[in-house]
């Protein structure tokens, strides 16, 4: 069984993270969104809202489950039993930024696999701050997010 964990803010899940993990289905039997629960960044949602709109969103996908730590993501993987740790690129900012994070992540394991999917097309120029920041002007956000996440905005 090949298992790799998603890991994220999800602050929100938009259908651009969720197509990463759908495509991740292709190579492995599970992908485990995990959810981080980060004090260092300021979070739009608490970790449980972020954590249930995943939840909501995946909801019926074979092979997608959803998770939330308080602790150290190689930890995570390590007790699920895998190397792996899936990432999306969109473009060279993302790419940028995840060599930052293996680098750190190497730190902390050595034997850490990174593999990246890159962003399809229509979905390369979404992500959580321009969703959040049209969710909250009252545009129509359906396309760009899950229903889960449109209806936790209208809720507010
Ligand atoms: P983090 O705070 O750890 O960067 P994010 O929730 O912002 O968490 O993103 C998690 C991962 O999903 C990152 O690898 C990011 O590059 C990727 N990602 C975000 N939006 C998209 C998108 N529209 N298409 C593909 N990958 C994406």
């Amino acid at each position: 069984m090949k298992v790799i964990v998603y890991p994220g803010s999800f602050d929100p899940i938009t259908n651009g993270h969720l197509d990463i993990a759908k495509k991740a289905l292709e190579s492995f039997d599970k992908v485990l969104i995990l959810v981080a629960d980060n004090d260092a960044k300021k979070a739009r949602f608490t970790t449980e809202v972020r954590y249930e709109m995943v939840k909501e969103a995946v909801e019926g996908i074979k092979g997608i489950e959803v998770y939330y730590t308080h602790g150290l993501t190689v930890d995570f993987a390590k007790k699920m039993g895998t190397h792996y740790l899936l990432r999306g690129i969109r473009n060279n900012v993302d790419m940028a930024y995840e060599n930052n994070y293996a680098e750190l992540t190497h730190k902390l394991d050595k034997n850490i696999e990174f593999v990246y999917i890159e962003a399809s097309k229509k979905f390369e120029n979404i992500s959580s701050t321009n969703v959040d920041e049209l969710a909250r002007a009252g545009k129509d956000i359906t396309g760009l997010a899950p229903e889960s996440v449109k209806r936790r905005y209208e809720k507010r």
